[in-house]
Formats: structure tokens, sequence, C-alpha cells
């Protein structure tokens, strides 16, 4: 549809049937892809402002496709996502983090909590508690060192089930954080509820922090009701350091974003968390 304008009568647009294509051949080679390790986890670092060291890293899948190269996982999760193969790309997800934090803790490296996302279909389908409960047991991991992301969808879906198994996996002794908060439709009552320890404050809402007044003020408030409700904060999608000094004005825990460190292999990223300090 791209050329609408000229002839208004023209439906048929090469793009969107490479798409199709596309997603038709990732499908395919996606399964193929969980057979053959394509999968790779980068890490991204989240930094403490207070203490300006890095605390956390949050790892984000790619697929290291054969023929296509390196694919973001905006590509294909939401693919893996509508063939349920996001329950066993998932669980693996969890096993190569797990056995990160061991390697990274066997190197000597300062202790961090790693970070995981999960799809609502891991909950769904998947026995989500005893994936978790095992992965750290192989890899002989503290439960306290792993984080689990998750999106206020999960949430949402058949509340009384998800609660008893957040309470399970809580019990365990690792931490919950909820993903993108502010774009879904938790209410206070459910962050108490569900006893997640973080709020992830959506990185619209922090792009544009500096010029936009709404979007600031809807980060003073997620802050302060976090503090209220005794939540943490961390602030996602930080760019530059002009936002950064302004979500420490607002008493944010925690910042993540590009002005630190992309998402990177887990060697690169040991050695920042090694190294950096911010002031
Ligand atoms: P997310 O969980 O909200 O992850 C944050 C995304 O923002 C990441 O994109 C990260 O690279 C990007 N990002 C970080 N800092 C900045 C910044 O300063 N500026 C900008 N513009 N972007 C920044 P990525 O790695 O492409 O991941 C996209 C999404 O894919 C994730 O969003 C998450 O929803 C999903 N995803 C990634 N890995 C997994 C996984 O292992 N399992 C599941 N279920 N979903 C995953
Ligand atoms: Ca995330
Ligand atoms: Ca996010
Ligand atoms: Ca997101």
């Amino acid at each position: 549809a791209k050329e609408m304008g000229r002839n208004a009568y023209c439906l048929f647009d090469p793009g969107m049937l490479a798409d199709v294509d596309e997603q038709l051949r990732l499908r395919h080679d996606l399964r193929l892809g969980l057979e053959r390790s394509e999968f790779v986890l980068h890490y991204q670092p989240q930094v403490d402002l207070t203490h300006g060291k890095t605390i956390g890293m949050e790892a984000l899948i790619r697929w290291n496709h054969p023929g296509l190269g390196m694919i973001p996982p905006g590509r294909f999760i939401p693919i893996a996502e509508k063939s349920g193969l996001i329950v066993p790309m998932g669980d693996w997800v969890i096993r190569e983090a797990c056995g990160q934090i061991a390697a990274w803790q066997r190197d000597g490296l300062p202790k961090m909590v790693v970070a995981v996302n999960l799809s609502a279909l891991q909950f769904q389908r998947g026995n989500i508690e005893e994936t978790v409960t095992r992965a750290l047991a192989d890899a002989g991991v503290d439960p306290a060192w792993l984080e689990l992301e998750l999106t206020e969808s999960i949430l949402i879906k058949d509340a009384e089930s998800v609660l008893t198994t957040l309470k399970r996996l809580k019990s365990l002794g690792l931490s919950l954080s909820i993903d993108d908060f502010g774009t879904g439709y938790s209410s206070l009552a459910y962050l108490k509820r569900f006893k997640v320890d973080k709020l992830k404050i959506d990185q619209s809402f922090v792009r544009d922090l500096m010029v936009d007044d709404d979007d600031a003020s809807i980060v003073r408030t997620i802050i302060q009701m976090a503090g209220n409700l005794d939540l943490k904060t961390i602030a996602e999608g930080v760019e530059d350091k002009h936002t950064l000094h302004h979500l420490k004005t607002m008493n944010c825990d925690e910042v993540q974003g590009y002005y630190f460190a992309r998402p990177m292999p887990a060697d690169e990223a040991a050695t920042f968390a090694d190294s950096y300090y911010w002031d």
C-alpha cells in the first residue's frame, strides 16, 4: 500500500508478501534453531544509582540465524509465542541464564542479579516453577541471584492460578519485577497481592522525560508510589546523562540503557561490570 496515493486500487504490496514469507521461514527455522543451539543471550547492565555500581544484568535473547545473521527478539518472539515454541525457548533462556550466573560467580565477579524475561504462555502451558527450580539446582545457584521479569499481561490472565505460581516462585527466594510498567493495566492492589519487588518503568516514559512534562510526572508518580509500597524502581531506556541525573533527583533506584551500555555478549558484560563505576 505504499503507492496508495497514485493508485488507490492497488491492494497488493510486495513488502507485505515479503513479511509473510519471512514469518513463515522464521517459524519453520525456529524449531531447528533451538535444536542447533543458534540462540544466545546478551546481557545489559543495570546500574544502582546510590553506589554507581552494576548490580544486575538483563538477559536478552538473540538468534544467530545461519542464513540471516543476528536476529533481534522483536522479530521472532511474537512468532515463537504464536507457535508455542516460546515455552521450550523460555526454558532454555532460564537454564542458560542460571548457568551464566554460576560461571560469573566462579570467575569471582561481583555478585549480580540476572533478570530473565518471561512470556505469559510460560505461565499457562509450561511448568515454570519446576523449570526454575531445576535450573537453579542444576547450576548450583542461590535463587537470590535470579530475577523474573513479568509483564502486566501475565498478572491479569487467570489471576488466581498465576498468584499461586508466583507465590511459590517467590518462596524459592528469587525476585520478581514488572516489566514495561505503566503501559498495562495492573492496579495498585495487584502489586501488593503479587508480592513483586521492583517496577521497571517503561522506556516510552523515560525517553522524553526531559522534554515532556506529562512523562516526567508519570515517572515521578510511579517512583513515589513504588516508594510508598516498598518496591524498588528501575528506569529503562536511559540514553543520556541529563535523563540520568533527573532520575536520580526523583530517587529512582536503578537505571538501564544505552547511556551505560547496550546488551552485550556475556564476556563483554563481565568486563563492563568489573570495571565500570558511575559517580
Ligand atoms: P524488554 O524486555 O522491554 O527489553 C528492553 C529492550 O530495550 C531490549 O531490546 C533492549 O536492547 C532495549 N534497550 C535497552 N536500553 C535501551 C535504550 O537506552 N534505548 C533504546 N531505544 N532501547 C533500549 P531487545 O533486546 O531487542 O528486546 C526486545 C524485547 O524482546 C524485550 O523487551 C522483551 O520483551 C523481548 N525479549 C527479549 N529477550 C527475551 C526472552 O528471553 N524471553 C522473552 N519472553 N522475551 C524476550
Ligand atoms: Ca525486560
Ligand atoms: Ca521493558
Ligand atoms: Ca518492552
